[in-house]
């Protein structure tokens, strides 16, 4: 027996003589005393102990990962894992984003489509017609039971039409299944008004998720209209106010890297107008420049759906802007997770942009080179084969913890980097440094939902 190389501690937390235990692959977190935390250390060096009263404790640790019989046994344990998460389907949800055009009415300074955008930007009628059928086709197949559509652009409410064409079609394909149906949109805000909201919600419009960029002066310097040039904060603001008791409301902030100074302005502001509280989440997000010219991916630098390439100068950043939240009593995430590149895994979730093609990650969109098939045949191509078979975290160090929550990145990142999109992508000494705090993030945010749950609890165990 002895420990799995996937076990982390943070010793002494929350006080001294307590450790955290924490197993990146199973998610397991539990407080163990200074006994039990020799009795592993010395597991470790002998492979047995004489502390016979610990016998159930070391059972449940097996049990949960954090003990193994060996070397061959753990990384058995870590295979078997990544394999089920490559490949295993969630019926529970089925997700489709659906570009409605590339067309934008901003034309922001940093604008990763800007140089993707095409004389054919958006989705007609039978392009539509042919995804429904695609749609209806897939959930069969997977005999998934909840359908959820995602509306992205450019600004997909400048092509309202489809959107309404494709969710009620939908929606009506899926009551009449028992199948779940809702739909969200991801907008920049500025026709996101009460009356839209109105006309969508019996639609099954539950969300949006609306792009800021901190305050006024910022936001409107980052984020002009397309045309006249003329701001945009406070048509957004108005309409947030105005739809944040109808739908959940999340406001996706980009900042510049190194200075949040942005988003802690504007955080002070939101609470000031009264609209903090009502919002579902607030994210953030650094800005990064653009996405290369068409036919030249490679100077692709991704917007990123994973943290966990973060370097370090953006830590401190990212350290202010939490506690920020967390004094104003929002929720702020841990961001200890599993993670896997989703143009690394199966058949949950797909963008379909204008044309049909579809895509794995949203930042690859206008690259048709990287599209993993299209909704005019039934199998994916030769691209979801390669990255299916990238398998990238077996080139990562054999003594790394990390493997299950980085699983060596972004993809594209990788790309980006190296021109190889199975290369490792590797910060392993900012998961060094992020790690354990985020293990006591965790542990805290996991005893205060439990304390919500037991108010009478004095002492809750993980
Ligand atoms: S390559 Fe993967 S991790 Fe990177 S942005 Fe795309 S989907 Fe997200
Ligand atoms: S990329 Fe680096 S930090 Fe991530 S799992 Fe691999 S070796 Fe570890």
């Amino acid at each position: 027996m002895q420990l799995s190389k996937y076990t982390l501690f943070a010793n002494d937390y929350p006080n001294p003589g307590e450790h955290l235990v924490y197993h990146t692959r199973t998610q397991a977190l539990l407080k163990i005393d200074q006994t039990l935390r020799d009795v592993l250390t010395s597991i470790d060096r002998t492979g047995f102990t004489t502390e016979t009263q610990y016998e159930q404790h070391l059972k449940d640790l097996y049990r949960m990962g954090i003990l193994v019989r060996d070397e061959v046994d753990d990384r058995e344990r870590l295979e078997r894992f990544m394999e089920q998460k490559k490949w295993g389907i969630n019926e529970s949800l089925f997700h489709a984003t659906i570009l409605t055009t590339y067309n934008c009415n901003f034309a922001c300074t940093y604008c990763f489509e800007e140089s993707t955008r095409t004389s054919s930007q958006k989705l007609d009628f039978s392009t539509s017609d042919l995804i429904i059928d695609w749609l209806q086709r897939k959930i069969q197949k997977l005999g998934v039971r909840a359908l959820e559509l995602n509306y992205y652009g450019g600004e997909p409410l400048l092509n309202q039409p489809v959107m309404e064409y494709i969710s009620s079609r939908m929606k009506n394909w899926c009551d009449s299944r028992r199948i779940k149906f809702k739909m969200s949109l991801q907008s920049n805000g500025a026709l996101l008004t009460p009356e839209f909201v109105d006309r969508y919600r019996p639609l099954g419009l539950v969300g949006a998720q609306v792009s800021m960029d901190g305050t006024k002066e910022v936001h409107d310097r980052n984020r002009p209209m397309r045309g006249s040039g003329r701001g945009t904060f406070d048509i957004i603001i108005q309409n947030l106010l105005a739809v944040a008791d109808k739908i959940k409301i999340t406001i996706a902030c980009g900042y510049d890297k190194g200075d949040p100074s942005g988003i802690l302005e504007l955080l002070d502001y939101l609470e000031e107008i009264g609209l903090l509280k009502k919002l579902k989440g607030f994210t953030y997000s650094p800005i990064h420049p653009t996405l290369g010219s068409k036919g030249h991916a490679e100077q692709i630098v991704s917007p990123g759906c994973m943290s966990n390439y973060e370097t370090e100068s953006l830590l401190s950043g990212q350290k202010k802007i939490k506690e920020a939240m967390e004094k104003k009593g929002m929720f702020v995430k841990s961001g200890l997770s599993v993670s896997m590149c989703p143009v690394t895994t199966g058949d949950n979730s797909v963008t379909i942009d204008t044309q049909g093609l579809i895509f794995k990650c949203n930042a690859m969109l206008g690259h048709p080179d990287l599209a993993v098939g299209s909704i005019y045949e039934e199998e994916y191509n030769e691209r979801q084969r390669s990255f299916m078979e990238a398998d990238a975290w077996k080139k990562c160090d054999s003594d790394c913890p990390y493997v299950p929550l980085c699983n060596t990145g972004c993809r594209l990142f990788s790309f980006f980097k190296s021109g190889d999109f199975s290369a490792k992508s590797c910060e392993r000494s900012y998961m060094d440094k992020f790690v354990v705090e985020a293990i006591k993030k965790e542990y805290e945010n996991q005893i205060a939902q439990k304390k919500k749950q037991t108010p009478r609890t004095q002492e809750v165990l993980v």
